[in-house]
């Protein structure tokens, strides 16, 4: 399995990176690597959200469920990310209803709205401590920017009935985030943001504790159709009735019909160390934000003053061999204050995306099921699409279905050539993005 060794080249096998979230997260005992042969109901690969949701879900229902992670649980994208638990879907809903139809637009809209009231919800019923906090601004760098913010916000209203979103014009916007970069934006007051790896690691102790066999460091290399299939890994297998495939960015070339489908690309925080008084030139109130750049920088403040930004991406396999420096690029564009503040953590993490920016869900055999390719909105999205598997695997699929209907188109190039034609497209709009065009 060459390529899912290559997606973990940029880390030490079976340890968390170090990240700003591993140094403040409390720390999970290891669960064993599987080193048996046997069965179960479901066997769920992949310990990040999408997975660890569908476990949990499952073995609520009184299924056996095993869950095999190849490294640690929340060890993606899931321990690493931007913590933005956003509205809806990846993609705006004015650009969906063209795309997918109004009515199925509409669905995507609610699924959206119950992904995040599910994230919550799982907050609130197995007590994970994860910092969250309501507020997530969106920025616009030029006016015409800020007009079509303020559009969509209205668009949301009458439509769709949404009425969290705040506008924020030139003053507003640079009284909450004073960057010279912003004209205006609007704040979604429903969406949150949140620390991404407790709350992984919450859900897996609630996966735990709802019976879920967990095994870290086992890496699946092969699964085995049928009835049941057969899940391998260097030291033991299970025969399962269901398989649940919840690798997202790391999911290398497990199953050739995903990887198809979903590209793996690399995304990078910094963490600076506490700003003391300076917390003001950046934020004002706790929110978390995101521009509307091609390549979007987000950032926070983390509850001891520093300043988390996340920018840059990357196609290849390997992360720049500085991070801090790639990131502090997009960082002083944005506050030129800060351009020589010092940065205490910098890491990098593997997200998938797919040709239009939504979901991947799909049977992939008759009894294994995929979810994965969020394309950087997977907070919430994750955790759904393992409750949408969950629920199809107990009988009830609607929800599967109509996730699984968005339209798809594999990417041009295939596995060899996918990287490169993506790594020229993006570059070609970063450019756009420097050159304010
Ligand atoms: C830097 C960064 C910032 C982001 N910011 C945001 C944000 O602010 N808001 C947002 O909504 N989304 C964000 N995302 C995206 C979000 O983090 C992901 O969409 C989400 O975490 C995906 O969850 P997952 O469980 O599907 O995948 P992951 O969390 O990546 O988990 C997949 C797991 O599968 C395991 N695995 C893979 N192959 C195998 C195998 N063969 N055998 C066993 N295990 C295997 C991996 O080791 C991994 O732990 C960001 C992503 C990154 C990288």
């Amino acid at each position: 399995m060459p390529r899912l060794n290559l997606l973990y080249a940029n880390d030490e096998p079976g340890a968390y990176p170090k990240s700003w979230y591993a140094d403040t997260a409390p720390a999970l005992p290891a669960f064993p690597a599987l080193e048996e042969d046997r069965t179960a109901d479901v066997c769920v690969v992949g310990g990040g959200y999408t997975g660890l949701s569908a476990a949990l879900q499952l073995a609520e229902a009184g299924l056996d469920v095993v869950l095999l992670e190849a490294q640690r649980v929340g060890f993606g994208a899931s321990g690493r990310n931007g913590g933005q638990l956003g509205s809806g879907q990846r993609v705006t809903q004015d650009s969906l209803e063209p795309l997918v139809g109004k009515d199925h637009a509409r669905h995507l809209w609610a699924m959206g709205q119950d992904a995040k009231a599910l994230v919550k919800s799982l907050i609130e019923r197995h007590a994970i401590e994860c910092d969250l906090v309501p507020g997530v601004v969106w920025t616009g760098s030029t006016q015409a920017e800020v007009d079509d913010l303020h559009a969509y916000a209205s668009h949301l209203d009458t439509v769709y009935g949404y009425r969290h979103m705040e506008t924020l014009d030139a003053k507003a916007c640079m009284a909450l985030c004073p960057s010279p970069d912003y004209r205006g934006g609007i704040v979604d007051w429903d969406a949150a943001h949140l620390h991404p790896l407790k709350l992984a690691l919450g859900l897996a102790r609630a996966a735990e504790t709802a019976g879920v066999h967990i095994h870290e460091r086992s890496a699946v290399s092969e699964i085995i159709e049928g009835n049941p299939a057969r899940v391998v890994t260097t030291s033991g297998t299970i025969s399962a009735r269901h398989v649940v495939l919840a690798c997202n960015g790391y999911m290398g070339s497990l199953n050739p019909r995903v990887a198809a489908h979903v590209m793996p690309i690399n995304n990078f925080i910094v963490a600076t160390e506490p700003l003391g008084d300076r917390v003001n030139t950046v934020l004002t109130q706790n929110v978390a934000v995101a521009d509307s750049k091609f390549v979007v920088n987000y950032f926070r403040l983390t509850l001891d003053g520093r300043l988390l930004f996340g920018g840059g991406e990357s196609y290849g396999y390997r992360f720049p061999s500085d991070i801090a420096a790639t990131v502090r690029k997009p960082m002083s564009r944005i506050f030129p204050h800060l351009a020589d503040v010092p940065i205490t953590h910098a890491w990098g993490g593997t997200l998938a995306i797919t040709m239009k920016r939504l979901p991947y869900l799909a049977r992939v055999g008759p009894n294994i099921l995929s979810a994965s390719g969020y394309s950087g909105h997977g907070v919430g999205t994750a955790t759904h699409a393992g409750q949408l598997m969950a629920q199809a695997i107990l009988g009830e699929s609607a929800g599967f279905d109509t996730m699984a209907r968005i339209p798809t188109t594999p990417f041009p190039g295939g596995a060899r050539l996918r990287s490169p034609l993506l790594a020229l497209a993006m570059t070609w709009y970063a450019l756009r993005d420097r050159l304010g065009i």
